[in-house]
């Protein structure tokens, strides 16, 4: 479970529950997807370049045997695999996705790395 005085930086408080909540976009803003992708990617060879659609190696949502249909975008953490047709547009869904988190959990894990 997470908390601490770093995480209140990723919280809002909702007017209903006025109990904090964990807020995807302050996470996200304080992430580079291309951590969380070469966490995630053990295959994921370096990027040649900073930005937009890159190359992420062996895709880890089929039987994939050779690098080349997986790609991910290193501005907004979206991913798409052209084999198996794998999508989604930003690292919530790719964790999500991966690891069949709920939207809560997710947020939760990608707090830890954004602190
Ligand atoms: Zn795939």
């Amino acid at each position: 479970m997470i908390g601490g005085e770093a995480m209140k930086a990723l919280t809002s408080y909702s007017r209903k529950s006025r109990a904090p909540r964990l807020d995807a976009r302050k996470i996200l803003d304080r992430l580079r997807p291309l951590d969380v992708f070469r966490d995630e990617l053990p295959s994921m060879p370096p990027p040649r370049r900073d930005h937009g659609w890159v190359d992420a190696g062996i895709c880890c949502f089929h039987d994939d045997h050779h690098a080349g249909s997986f790609k991910v975008n290193l501005d907004n953490g979206a991913y798409r695999c052209f084999a198996c047709n794998a999508h989604g547009g930003d690292l919530i869904a790719f964790l999500r996705a991966r690891h069949g988190y709920s939207f809560r959990e997710t947020l939760e894990e990608l707090a830890r790395c954004a602190v």
